[in-house]
């Protein structure tokens, strides 16, 4: 070979924008990449979500495109389907249950009678609250899944429900996308024996006109409606009231807070700190200040309550701003409730045993990554989530680098030291084009040691003169260590950088609680 030719010629180099095999594929960029399998393409489906879209790709699209490939698993293994589903929701790995609820809605339109029969049982408990229950009657509709078997399996949701818990679903979840307590019963038709329940089957659709039978639970409802503030806190406690049954006036009072405080769940605690804030009922150094905190970095109550860790970087970010998005409402942020917030979040994942190995944090901060958002949390871009993401594992290991990348390579500001809204800001960066290779290239030319490159990611890739394989397999050559690749998938799409046939090369979903153990236990070996 001639030398001017040779000079030029670097051998295991192929542009991104040709492929290296035959069992690639071209990704939204038009660079080549890999099929994700489709497994766990369903995975990033459930805990991703398509809310809001993508870069690329609109809501609508990416759902019909993820549709088309659950209902393949469907046909394929349409009970493994059901158990996937079941497992994300029941252990709160996804952030939202909207995507679990689709794919159940999937199974009864789409799926044998196996499937639809597994689905059935699985309903109660996906469907946890009246609130799930309609929008999955809603997923139903749009799918035109309705039949025999849809009906008895929602006659069966209220048939899984205690006297009590029916009570609370009619009373605190009474109605959701155009659906209500009403119009389900009136579908489904569930018979009882128990006098409670008939009872209440008949106030849900509106034929109780005598109330001197009713439930006390019912009862106090009815009564809270016209009771003063201290009045309204008497309810509360002795009759567990949820704070969706108290008429509006009472909620600017701080003792009616402090009464449903008592024993409110995590999630809704979560939720309202901002309104509690506000009126007064968390402040610095007051008696439920502490108490709320001290339930926030408990995490045995986040695991109970399945408390995502997308629910405390959305609180966090929104709580300690002092204002909420429209703008009308405002407050002090109470610092202390702020760092406790910062705590829970890392702390709402699996417990991650840390490694010990040397990790490469690569956060994709190309222009892919700035579009849309994950699970639909304002102001929750991939790029944000993925910069999250490094700071999780990075606080739970001792040696590593966080570097972002497009088509610079540059270290990242951000450090688990630093509290997440501060770094979420620090992710506001320009915008530029995406090369995945570069982490590998960056430690090639810098001789660095590496034992894992976790690449966090849409796998929008197309600018570089290598694939990331190519230059995975160029580093393990040149340094003689077998440095695995983590591709953390940012986006539900489909696309991987991650060679299928390379044992040293893993796919995870960014965003499941077990994301950073799963991690952690392929880079162990
Ligand atoms: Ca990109």
């Amino acid at each position: 070979m001639p030398t001017a030719y040779a000079k030029h010629f670097k051998p295991n180099e192929t542009p991104q924008s040709e492929p290296i095999r035959e069992d690639q594929v071209k990704n939204s960029a038009g660079g080549f990449v890999w099929s994700v399998d489709s497994w766990t393409r369903l995975d990033r489906f459930l805990i991703l979500g398509t809310e809001k879209g993508t870069y690329y790709a609109s809501e609508q699209k990416i759902t019909r495109e993820n549709a088309k490939s659950v209902v393949d698993l469907i046909k394929k293994d349409g009970e493994r389907v059901v158990a996937r589903v079941l497992e994300i929701s029941n252990a709160g790995r996804a952030y939202k249950n909207d995507a679990a609820l689709f794919v159940l809605a999937l199974c009864f339109a789409e799926g044998d009678a196996r499937t639809k029969a597994v689905a059935k049982d699985a309903l109660p408990k996906v469907a946890r609250t009246g609130t799930h229950l309609f929008t999955f009657l809603e997923y139903v509709n749009s799918l035109r899944g309705w039949g025999r078997g849809l009906k008895s399996a929602v006659a069966q949701w209220y048939d899984s429900l205690s006297a009590d818990n029916l009570a609370l679903q009619l009373t605190k979840y009474k109605e959701r996308n155009g659906w209500s307590h009403r119009d389900a019963l009136r579908l489904a038709h569930p018979k009882t024996k128990d006098e409670d329940k008939n009872w209440l089957y008949r106030f849900a659709v509106g034929k109780v006109t005598d109330f001197t039978e009713a439930p006390a639970f019912i009862a106090a409802c009815e009564s809270v409606k016209t009771a003063k503030a201290r009045d309204a806190a008497d309810y509360v406690r002795k009759y567990n009231l949820p704070r969706e049954v108290l008429p509006t006036e009472v909620l600017t009072d701080p003792l009616v807070w402090e009464a449903l405080l008592e024993k409110m769940p995590m999630t809704a605690m979560i939720r309202n700190l901002a309104t509690m804030t506000r009126i007064g009922a968390i402040k610095p150094m007051a008696k439920w200040t502490s108490e709320v905190n001290k339930r926030l970095t408990d995490k045995e109550r986040l695991t109970k309550g399945r408390i995502h860790p997308i629910q405390l970087l959305a609180a966090l970010t929104t709580y300690s701003a002092g204002h909420g998005a429209r703008g009308q409402n405002s407050w002090t942020p109470v610092q202390a409730v702020n760092d406790a917030l910062d705590k829970a979040f890392y702390l709402s994942f699996d417990a991650i045993e840390p490694t010990g190995k040397r990790i490469m944090l690569a956060v994709d901060v190309s222009g892919s990554m700035g579009g849309g958002t994950i699970c639909g949390v304002p102001g929750l871009t991939p790029r944000h989530g993925a910069a999250a993401m490094a700071l999780t594992i990075a606080n739970a290991e001792s040696n590593y680098a966080i570097y972002g990348f497009g088509t610079r390579f540059e270290p990242l500001n951000i450090s688990p030291r630093m509290r997440l809204d501060t770094a979420m800001n620090n992710m506001n960066l320009p915008f530029q084009g995406t090369d995945c290779a570069l982490p590998m290239l960056h430690a090639i030319k810098e001789k660095m040691e590496i034992d894992a490159f976790i690449v966090i990611t849409d796998s929008e890739t197309w600018a570089g003169h290598a694939h990331p394989k190519q230059a995975l397999d160029q580093y393990r050559a040149k340094f003689g260590i077998p440095a695995k690749l983590v591709v953390v998938g940012m986006v539900s799409n489909g696309f991987t950088i991650a060679d299928p046939n390379d044992r040293g090369m893993l796919d995870v979903v960014g965003f499941s609680t077990d994301t950073p153990t799963v991690i952690a236990d392929f880079i162990r070996e």
